[in-house]
């Protein structure tokens, strides 16, 4: 039942702040990564996982919320329309969640697993996740869209913080990105 996982890299792993590239050709090992990326967001109780996240410079994430694993490669945000007002969690930042004004409906267009183009709609969390999981492709992480008094506060907490720690309790039940 067990499956190989990657461990998730957490806030101060460089790796988060740097700008994936694109996927030039989606191959069998490329598949073996998208597999091991939905059994590791799976384990950590995710509901999106960008590549970075895990170490892998590409541009794909990974998400399911609620309907079954899902991969986009090169994804773009096509339109977004009207605003939503989430409790935001991150799996690279545990322990940490914070009220973020997003667009509330988000339209990307991106390649699937058989490098077909393809256009999704995401409504409240799920255009959540993809505007989540896009700023991760770009090394943004979601402390970047706090207002600064909030940023600057969490940035002294997190100096503090075990993340580690953090991690591995998983006590409250926010959705995590
Ligand atoms: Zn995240």
């Amino acid at each position: 039942m067990s499956n190989s996982t990657y461990q998730i890299r957490v806030f101060g792993d460089p790796v988060l702040k740097q700008r994936a590239k694109d996927v030039t050709d989606i191959d069998g090992a490329l598949v073996g990564v998208v597999n091991t990326m939905v059994e590791t967001m799976y384990d950590a109780s995710g509901v999106g996982l960008a590549a970075p996240q895990v170490g892998v410079q590409k541009r794909l994430f990974t998400y399911d919320v609620g309907d079954g694993p899902e991969v986009v490669f090169n994804p773009e945000v096509a339109e977004t329309e009207g605003e939503w007002t989430y409790e935001e969690g991150c799996l690279s930042i545990p322990g940490f969640h914070f009220e973020i004004v997003r667009p509330k409906l988000v339209t990307i267009t991106g390649l699937d697993i058989d490098g077909n183009e393809v256009t999704i709609q995401g409504d409240e969390l799920l255009g959540r996740v993809f505007l989540h999981e896009l700023d991760h492709l770009d090394g943004v992480l979601m402390l970047e869209r706090l207002d600064p008094e909030t940023r600057k506060q969490a940035m002294i907490a997190l100096r503090d913080a075990d993340l580690d720690a953090a991690a591995r309790e998983r006590l409250d039940d926010i959705r995590r990105l």
